[in-house]
């Protein structure tokens, strides 16, 4: 590479195979030096695409190139943005400096069913696709030897459209890989699942030093059913869903084989990959070790993190489904189609018991976490007739879940505490350095970032709601009316998420006049911005949806309550850093962590939540607010209605009192304490950094020493 101070013009071929290899590697997603050259090269069309750096090349004019190649300033970011990858994947990390360094041969083989890693890679579907994407960014950040494996599904998730009665109209895209920056290993495998081979193509994207290898069995050498296998996320009936877990575990396993990666540990991240361990002891199996034993040291090695506390959140299969499509494995493993389906139950020989696989990743995991610390508690419960003792004996542990901050802090709030209280991200340690020191930040130059946060987030939120109005075919009046909806100076009050019916996003309207009373007061007003997608076939999800579209149209919340469609990781990362306030009310204990709450406190930004998942281990009475509720157990119209008056009773009688407490220049003294107490003691422990770490501790390593394999 030519020194950056001689650049001058380079030839345009060059200039788009440098800009080819930055898109190459992801780690240009999490860092400004890589995501803002492809936002320079045609900022249009960088919106366009939400964000796709090949997207956004492909779109631009060889006019456009052919002058950024003359432009020795944007060919210097150009290689500044290389020169500074290739330093971090050549630095000695955290994991090398360290004592760990001497746990050679740990190399840890992570599973999951989804990802989520950029806006414009949709292969997510919620909070456990965004935890596995934070979880590789940070193993990658601290040099932690991993390699992920999962699906790459053609449609993604789906797309969510509102139609004008508010009713949800579903989307499925058809996505290029190759816009990802993906690599075609060309290794291919044959998975078995049912009587036939499946071939599946292995793909790798790399995540830093990370790499993850998706599966592809779009291809002509399957079946038509084979070839549906990798056609969207969670679409599937229950027959489906067994095959495509098939795939991901059996195959997962038979990729990294063919790739020659050599893992040791496996970290299954949720049931769904728990077939992964079982192959594992079969490859034991296949080199003479007996099959009990082979299970034994398979379990020895594996870590098994569970992540739903809701019932029907653990997939369950009938024993006939198990006999058809694991019958070559059961072979292999020499065991009868009765004593496989054992695997998954919690009273082996108990025939009316399904087929769990969670059950099947207890039994093939020595290592089992929840998410929370009460998570980890209500496990414990919830599992203690399949280990056969009392709550506090079971061997389940928690690791609380973490957000990766340098992909959702915002740019302009990171260079604020940088200046303001020395926070220094680049440094890769656990811990990170300077949120602590929060508190001493000048209060008006932090309530100056705030206002540019929010008045950001308002205008974002406007545009959508224009385009929305316009694909609805609304009229220009309408169209028009939606710049002047919502104001950048008043509370703003977030909540998004996946809208299952747990977390109960229309609570807040359970008293809609009492609400509209809050929300027009003229010496204090506030307004509510909602985003959330329900699972295509979740109907008490989508009416959810739809009721809070309808209150957005009421009259009583003109212009104060709105809802943007389509909630991905870029509408995410703004509401959280814009909104004054997160709104988190799920039904408790059903929340196993929850991890959007862990975004605002980067922007200063204040939670009030029900003391479920994450929130009771971070909540000191300062950092935030806590939403008394009434056990899960309770008549649910009366819980709803004691929860949402507990919730009136704090916005009423606190949280927008202690905002509108303003001095003569505006700012709210009281307010401002809290927000920064937030950052001071929030971001420093619930990063994905602190999680990573804690699991190599925790899980990686002991299972390394003891596998014996
Ligand atoms: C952070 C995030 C999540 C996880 O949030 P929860 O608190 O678990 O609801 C889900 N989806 C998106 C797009 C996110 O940014």
């Amino acid at each position: 590479m030519p020194r950056a101070q001689r650049i001058q013009s380079i030839g345009v071929d060059e200039l788009i195979s440098h800009l080819r290899d930055l898109a190459s590697n992801l780690w240009w997603s999490w860092n400004e030096e890589g995501w803002s050259v492809f936002q320079t090269l045609e900022p249009n069309e960088w919106r366009a695409t939400n964000h796709s750096p090949l997207g956004t090349l492909e779109r631009t004019s060889p006019a456009r190139i052919a002058a950024l190649a003359c432009d020795p300033i944007f060919v210097k970011r150009v290689y500044d943005g290389l020169a500074a990858r290739a330093a971090y994947l050549g630095e000695r990390a955290w994991f090398q400096r360290g004592a760990l360094a001497t746990m050679r041969g740990l190399r840890i083989g992570y599973f999951c069913s989804e990802y989520g890693l950029h806006e414009s890679i949709q292969q997510y579907a919620g909070g456990l696709g965004i935890l596995a994407g934070d979880h590789l960014k940070s193993a990658s950040d601290l040099g932690i030897p991993l390699v992920a494996v999962g699906l790459a599904y053609r449609h993604g998730y789906y797309i969510q459209q509102l139609a004008r009665d508010g009713s949800t109209v579903v989307l499925y895209p058809d996505y290029d890989f190759a816009r990802w920056g993906i690599e075609d290993t060309r290794v291919t495998i044959g998975c078995p699942i049912g009587q036939r081979i499946v071939t599946a193509r292995v793909m790798r994207l790399w995540v830093g030093r990370v790499p993850l290898y998706l599966l592809d069995t779009d291809l002509k050498a399957n079946a038509p059913e084979d070839r549906k296998l990798t056609e969207g996320l969670y679409k599937g009936e229950p027959h489906l869903r067994l095959r495509q877990q098939i795939l991901l575990g059996v195959g997962g396993m038979l990729a990294l084989k063919a790739l020659g990666e050599k893992v040791t540990v496996l970290h299954l991240n949720e049931g769904h990959a728990a077939f992964a361990a079982l192959q594992r002891a079969l490859e034991l199996h296949a080199v003479g070790r007996p099959m009990q034993e082979a299970i034994d040291a398979a379990r020895r090695a594996t870590v098994f993190t569970t992540h739903t506390p809701v019932p029907a959140g653990h997939d369950r299969y009938d024993q006939a489904l198990i006999a058809e499509e694991l019958a070559p494995l059961a072979q292999r493993a020499g065991l009868s189609s009765v004593e496989f389906a054992d695997l998954g139950r919690i009273k082996p020989g108990d025939s009316t018991e399904s087929f769990c696989m969670t059950v099947l990743a207890l039994r093939l995991a020595q290592r089992v976490n929840g998410v929370s610390k009460l998570h980890g508690e209500v496990s414990r419960e919830m599992w203690k007739q399949f280990y056969g003792v009392a709550a506090n004996k079971v061997p389940i542990g928690s690791i609380t879940n973490g957000v990766h901050i340098k992909t959702w802090i915002d740019p302009d709030a990171e260079r604020f505490w940088r200046g303001a209280c020395g926070l220094r991200l680049s440094k890769q340690a656990p811990k990170g350095t300077g949120w602590r020191h929060a508190e001493s930040c000048n209060p008006t130059e932090f309530w100056q970032l705030r206002a540019r946060l929010r008045s950001r987030l308002v205008h974002f939120v406007r545009d959508r709601l224009a385009m929305q109005a316009k694909r609805r075919g609304e009229g220009q009046s309408a169209v028009a009316a939606t710049y002047s909806l919502l104001r950048d100076d008043v509370l703003t009050i977030g909540f998004a998420r996946r809208f299952a019916t747990y977390k109960r996003a229309p609570l807040i309207f359970h008293d809609a006049d009492r609400l509209a009373a809050l929300l027009a007061r003229s010496d204090r007003p506030v307004q509510l911005i909602f985003a959330g997608k329900a699972h295509p076939r979740d109907e008490g999800g989508q009416q959810f949806a739809q009721q809070i579209f309808q209150m957005s149209r009421d009259r009583r919340f003109a212009g104060r309550v709105a809802f943007i469609e389509e909630y991905d990781m870029h509408v995410g990362r703004m509401l959280t850093s814009g909104c004054d306030l997160w709104l988190n009310t799920p039904i408790r204990p059903y929340e196993a962590s929850g991890t959007s709450g862990m975004k605002p406190p980067l922007h200063g930004g204040l939670n009030c939540s029900i003391l479920d998942g994450w929130w009771p281990e971070a909540m000191d009475g300062i950092n935030g607010w806590s939403i008394a509720s009434a056990p899960e157990s309770d008549d649910p119209v009366a819980r709803d209605r004691a929860d949402s008056c507990s919730l009136y009773a704090l916005l009423e009688d606190s949280i927008v009192p202690q905002y509108y407490q303003q001095d003569a220049q505006g700012v709210p003294h009281g307010w401002i304490a809290r927000a920064l107490h937030s950052a001071a003691t929030i971001p420093s422990v619930f990063n994905s950094h602190r999680m990573v770490a804690e699991y190599t501790r925790k899980a990686y390593m002991p299972a390394f020493q003891i596998r014996g394999s």
